[in-house]
């Protein structure tokens, strides 16, 4: 069973293989090579079908993609869909300052962490997923991860706004989990493991 994986990133197609791979053993994800589309959505779910969509129409194959970032409830869900150039630059260090400078003096402190994990086949095994037009089958899972902004940023582990997101029912931050200690309650984590489920059911467990 071959997937792609609509992403350029190597290491998230390893950490994808590790999820997914265990709920079903025959799965085999290969890296996406073909163009990049605009991500132009306004919502987690909207972006991952973008690039599913993309990477399914280029390859044929069946393609997973994710979508992720941080929304404060204090700045009105930003930096949400813009969370990797918040800053107007790709930059974890400036995306996490201006954060801060915005919440300073702020007591109202809540964010969550937000994954969309798409899955688009654009042939479907089963018949009954495909109408007249062909439709292909697209499905999305959403993973939330909830949690409070530090007023400073903590731990040398993860990556983006990890520094300054302390999860629920935590005192550290993100940063200063292990990666397999985030892995299990992450975003990412719980809408990979949702639809893992999913592609078990449709492709059967091997
Ligand atoms: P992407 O679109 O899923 O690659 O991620 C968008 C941005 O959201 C990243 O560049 C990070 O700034 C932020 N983000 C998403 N997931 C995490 C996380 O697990 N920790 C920290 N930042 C994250």
């Amino acid at each position: 069973m071959k997937v792609v994986v609509a992403t350029h990133n190597a290491h998230k197609v390893a950490e994808l293989q590790r999820i997914l791979g265990a709920a079903l053993p025959g799965l085999e994800l290969l890296p996406y090579d073909g163009p990049a589309p605009v991500e132009d959505a306004d919502s987690f779910a909207g972006n991952a079908l973008i690039k599913a969509r993309a990477a399914a129409a280029h390859t044929g194959l069946p393609a997973i993609a994710d979508d992720s970032g941080v929304s404060v409830d204090a700045l009105a869900g930003a930096p949400g869909v813009d969370s990797a150039h918040y800053s107007g630059e790709r930059d974890d260090a400036a995306n996490l300052r201006l954060v801060l400078t915005k919440l300073v003096d702020e007591p109202n402190r809540a964010a969550q962490f937000t994954c969309a994990a798409a899955l688009v086949d654009p042939v479907g095994t089963d018949p009954l997923d495909v109408d007249e037009s062909g439709a292909a089958f697209e499905h999305v899972e959403l993973g939330i991860w909830p949690g409070t902004i530090a007023h400073e940023p903590a731990g040398g582990g993860g990556f983006g706004y990890d520094p300054i997101f302390i999860p629920e029912g935590y005192s550290i931050t993100s940063a200063e989990l292990t990666a397999d200690e985030k892995n299990a309650i992450s975003h990412r984590g719980r809408a990979f493991a949702a639809l893992a489920r999913v592609l078990a059911e449709r492709y059967g467990a091997a």
